[in-house]
């Protein structure tokens, strides 16, 4: 591939920098080789010249907690009862190919895909994003990876090697869990240490689940594994359990404001805040009473919850937690999080730069800095001025994904 050299355009790069007006960025292969002023980077005379003037770029956006192949909260779709896999299965790609043509370029998934989406986009097999993913959720019997149905009835559908059984009870029973996600392929690990909004009654939000003991043997084999470690936790006493184990990321931690002595030990440990705002939005209209109540109940918390871990330090970083709630823009996040209190350009960090060392993969992604993957999008407008127009997908008039041309919106290059 010649190089390529992005002209014109106001560079946005995912650092926190300030914008840079008449930019160039230059693309070697899947790679960026330089990217600051037009008057400051050089590229060889032979370069093929894409004209942005008037666009504004930016790294490919990055969403760290998705659920990719859900397609609904009711048991029957959660269970898989509704449709053949395969239908699922196509279902699932047309939203990869959708998310990347939104303008993501890379997704967490935070449970539900299997490693197999990840092939088959490697492979050119499908369209879409590059794919972290974590397969199941682990939490003990009763747990949100316990899937039992209101009735008390386990799941009918039986666990395949693809997505295997999540459920551990006992520090040596988690280990074996955590080995058998990363043989079936996981590149993070999932776990749960209380329950959510949308949960079943009687675990709820502040209602624990795993022990000291389980949570230090969690994180102690998934971290010599080579996987990081997001946990999903509200608060009370699981939320603790979870930051004093020294999991990497906390997804959601409405109540955090509860105590302020976690906030601090996540600052001090460079441990990243989801906060899924996106999702309890949805949660507060849910038609199951019990849930829309805990949404109303978290969400001052919540807002409060960003807002004190933002001052205090915390990594703040974008995830959708979409899937349930179907599969809504994943730049509605960004949105939430300026609403909360964020700054847009803090918003815009929180969705590429922030979200790249939440994934453990800063300077590869996330940054239209040098040396990093040509993951990039070119936007029509201002989203510091506007951030609600990355919801719009034509407005992302063209994405690169490793330098490729994954959508092109009349930009031509
Ligand atoms: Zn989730």
């Amino acid at each position: 591939m010649a190089t390529r050299v992005v002209l014109g355009s106001t560079l946005i790069d995912g650092t926190g920098s300030a914008p840079v007006a008449d930019a160039a960025v230059v693309i070697d292969g899947e790679r960026i080789a330089a990217a600051g002023p037009r008057a400051a980077v050089s590229w060889p005379s032979g370069a093929e010249v894409i004209d942005a003037t008037g666009l504004t770029i930016l790294p490919g956006l990055i969403d760290t907690h998705d659920h990719l192949a859900s397609h609904g909260y009711a048991l029957s779709r959660r269970w898989g009862l509704e449709e053949p896999a395969s239908t699922a299965h196509l279902r699932t790609g047309a939203v990869l190919r959708q998310t990347l043509a939104a303008g993501y370029t890379t997704i967490r998934d935070a449970g539900g895909l299997d490693a197999g989406f990840k092939l088959a986009v490697d492979e050119g097999l499908a369209s879409g994003p590059r794919l972290v993913t974590a397969l199941a959720i682990i939490s003990p019997t009763g747990g949100i990876g316990d899937s039992v149905s209101p009735s008390g009835h386990e799941c009918c559908v039986a666990a395949g090697p693809n997505l295997p059984r999540s459920v551990a009870n006992g520090p040596d029973a988690v280990r074996e869990v955590v080995r058998t996600m990363v043989r079936a392929g996981a590149d993070v690990i999932k776990c749960a240490t209380t329950g959510g909004a949308s949960s079943r009654p009687g675990h709820g939000p502040r209602d624990a689940a795993f022990n000291p003991d389980e949570m230090r043997a969690l994180v102690e084999e998934s971290h010599a594994l080579g996987r990081r470690v997001m946990c999903h936790a509200l608060g009370g006493p699981g939320l603790r359990v979870a930051i004093e184990a020294g999991v990497d990321s906390i997804e959601h931690g409405c109540y955090l404001d509860d105590e302020p002595e976690l906030i601090r030990m996540m600052a001090e440990r460079g441990i990243a805040l989801v906060p899924t705002l996106t999702v309890y939005v949805y949660h507060r209209q849910s038609p199951a009473p019990h849930v829309k109540a805990r949404a109303a109940d978290l969400y001052p918390h919540h807002i409060a919850s960003v807002r004190r871990a933002l001052a205090a330090g915390v990594r703040i970083v974008a995830g959708t937690d979409a899937g349930g709630h179907a599969h809504p823009p994943n730049a509605l996040e960004i949105q939430y999080l300026v609403e909360a209190g964020l700054t847009p350009m803090q918003a815009l960090q929180a969705a590429t730069g922030w979200a790249a060392e939440c994934v453990g993969r800063a300077g590869e992604i996330g940054t239209a800095t040098e040396g990093a993957l040509a993951d990039l999008i070119l936007v029509e407008g201002d989203p510091l001025r506007d951030v609600i127009l990355l919801q719009r997908p034509e407005r992302i008039r063209l994405v690169l994904k490793g330098g490729a041309v994954a959508v092109d919106r009349g930009v031509k290059p």
